[in-house]
């Protein structure tokens, strides 16, 4: 997810400094590098190189560009190694198309080996690079600028956000957007303004309008027209006014990160549900071929993992050891064997311990790393044999929320694979799980909209307990760790997610009237015991708070108080719960933080990269 901001103005304004400005607004976005690239005198001037903005700036003095007009980016890799190379903008061969690009063009090899077979000279490894010389292709074909990027677009397969600047139209921005956000904010007559969101211009203007999918935007200098791309016919927009102060804005209108993430989930989710299939048949073939499979991570990923665990195992047949990063050395040292696999999940790819495990397994047997991490280029990709991208986004909330569940769903279509390699099941069942897993952003995208409310009355009963369960059985252990870790970490309470069975050995000698437990309860194989469980708490006066599917009968006449999750009653839905039923409790966690005062977004004494011992 990278930020793109492009200006045209008719004033004389240092237009480096307000590129620099509007880019810093969007770094949230992405910050692994950062390019700019100005429009003065028949020229073209362009500055890029991988890194933080500030790290950049420092170094090539971004404030500085001749010309009214320029576009800039600040770059969350997908596609290619974050260095100055693979920075945008991208050019064409004649360098005088230049593009910036939010998204992934998912048939840019079969372009790019058809363009080189063409004459055409690519300098990066990024998908981005293709749309400058698909559209000088087109005008080798005779067609206008507009024209070329219409027909050149409509070859591209897969979502794009682009600001085009180009010495074919000197005075020109050409914005375009499919499936990633452009907006275009102006100040009429004087300049106007393209970017992925509104923070990038809001201390410029406050009138904006929304480019939709398919629609094209000609920036001139305090005026702008919008194109059908479908159709090359004008359509009339009417601006809008933002109600934001800038600091709200900069969360996208969210109060903090933390609940912008939580909210994030169903598009990051839809985003993961698109990896290459190549990339998960590689990882399902390693793990079907293997003697002992291990997975491995620290905090919310060994969660994930625990998730993933039992997930990866239903369709593999063979059992799977969740062993905690900082562990794996100790509990294996003499038992690693050859042909072994080890999976290692870390959101930053910089875990130290997960990257110390990797190390030294590698070192001591012949065996196989895969890695699932949300950062391209970090160091846990360098460790592996083989590496998945999860597509969650920048995450900047420290507590992991969106990159957890994007982690487990990764996870979840390794195992499908797996279903499908196998032939163990007939292939409409595991068609049956693969609708389920599709329908988890949808499903999620559901209880966020209706849930608040309830949420936030729970908080308010649960006030004076400062400690709690969390219970559940089979894969929801994982869940209700996660859970647990989410309040502890965000919200300063000790609150535990502990095994339903296990609970009964100890824990439930804390037990008094109106003691707050929150069983999580999806309807799988553990259900009918899990009632058991929860009447063992309910019998001693303990305050029954229940996670349920919307059709649950049972569970929801012993508990005081339900959260419903809008999912069906089966088992292909069941098996994603760790999915489905984490946005509860990650809310859970974040409003009482708010309820007591704390900001989720700076737990104290965490970081989110964890790279000490
Ligand atoms: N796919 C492009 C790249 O890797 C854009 C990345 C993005 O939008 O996050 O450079």
């Amino acid at each position: 997810m990278c930020g793109i901001f492009g200006v045209i103005t008719n004033q004389d304004i240092p237009i480096g400094k307000i590129a620099l400005e509007g880019i810093k607004r969007l770094e949230y976005r992405g910050y692994d590098s950062v390019g700019i690239v100005s429009q003065h005198d028949g020229k073209l001037f362009i500055k890029k190189d991988a890194g933080k903005i500030d790290e950049v700036h420092k170094k090539l003095k971004l404030d500085d560009f001749p010309g009214k007009i320029a576009i800039a980016h600040t770059r969350w890799a997908t596609h290619g190694a974050p260095t100055k190379i693979n920075s945008h903008p991208h050019t064409n061969c004649s360098n005088n198309i230049t593009v910036v690009h939010n998204g992934i063009i998912e048939n840019f090899m079969t372009l790019k080996e058809e363009l080189i077979q063409r004459g055409h000279n690519f300098k990066s490894d990024t998908d981005t690079e293709i749309i400058p010389h698909l559209i000088e292709e087109k005008m080798k074909e005779g067609l206008d600028f507009k024209d070329s990027i219409i027909e050149a677009l409509k070859i591209l397969k897969g979502s794009y956000g682009l600001a085009i600047l180009s010495l074919y139209v000197p005075d020109t921005i050409i914005a375009v957007r499919k499936e990633s956000p452009i907006i275009i904010g102006i100040e009429p007559g004087v300049a106007t303004y393209c970017a992925s969101d509104f923070p990038a211009f809001l201390p410029l203007t406050k009138t904006y309008y929304i480019l939709e999918d398919c629609e094209m935007a000609i920036l001139k200098a305090g005026e702008v027209e919008f194109f059908d791309m479908n159709t090359s016919e004008i359509i009339e927009k009417k601006s809008q006014q933002i109600e934001w102060s800038i600091n709200a804005a900069e969360k996208g209108g969210y109060k903090h990160f933390m609940l912008k993430e939580i909210y994030e989930q169903p598009e990051a989710l839809k985003r993961t549900l698109k990896i290459s299939n190549e990339d998960i048949k590689i990882f399902a073939q390693i793990i079907l071929s293997a003697n002992d499979i291990y997975i491995t991570g620290a905090g919310t990923s060994l969660f994930a993992s625990l998730a993933g665990k039992f997930i990866i195992s239903k369709f593999l047949g063979k059992y799977i050891q969740a062993i905690e990063c900082s562990e794996l050395k100790g509990q294996l040292t003499n038992f690693l064997r050859d042909n072994s696999v080890i999976i290692a999940v870390s959101q930053s790819g910089e875990t130290i311990d997960t990257i110390e495990a990797i190390r030294w397994a590698k070192k001591a047997q012949n065996l196989k790393i895969l890695s699932i991490t949300n950062a391209v280029g970090s160091s846990i990709t360098r460790y592996s044999d083989h590496f998945i991208i999860t597509q969650a986004g920048p995450e900047i909330g420290v507590a992991a929320t969106k990159t957890y569940s994007c982690q487990v769903l990764t996870l979840a279509l390794i195992a499908l694979e797996i279903a499908k390699l196998r032939k163990i099941e007939p292939e409409s069942e595991i068609q049956n799980y693969y609708k389920a897993l599709k329908s988890t952003p949808q499903i999620i995208e559901n209880f966020l909209s209706n849930n608040i409310n309830l949420i936030r009355k729970i908080v308010k009963d649960l006030e004076k307990h400062s400690s709690y369960f969390f219970l559940a059985r089979g894969i929801s252990i994982g869940t209700a760790k996660e859970g647990g870790l989410k309040l502890k970490e965000v919200a300063c309470r000790f609150i535990e997610g502990y095994s339903a069975a296990s609970a009964k050995h100890g824990p439930i000698a804390l037990v008094r009237k109106g003691y707050p437990i929150v069983f999580i309860a999806p309807p799988d194989e553990t259900y009918v015991r899990l009632i058991g469980n929860l009447m063992e708490f309910k019998s001693r006066g303990g305050k029954i708070i229940s996670i349920v599917v919307e059709s649950d009968k049972k569970i929801r006449v012993h508990s005081d108080m339900t959260i419903d999750i809008p999912q069906p009653a089966d088992i292909y839905h069941s098996i994603f719960s760790p999915i489905t039923f984490i946005p509860a409790l990650q809310l859970l966690a974040y409003y009482t933080a708010i309820f007591h005062g704390l900001d989720p977004d700076k737990p104290l004494n965490l970081s989110k990269t964890v790279t000490v011992h």
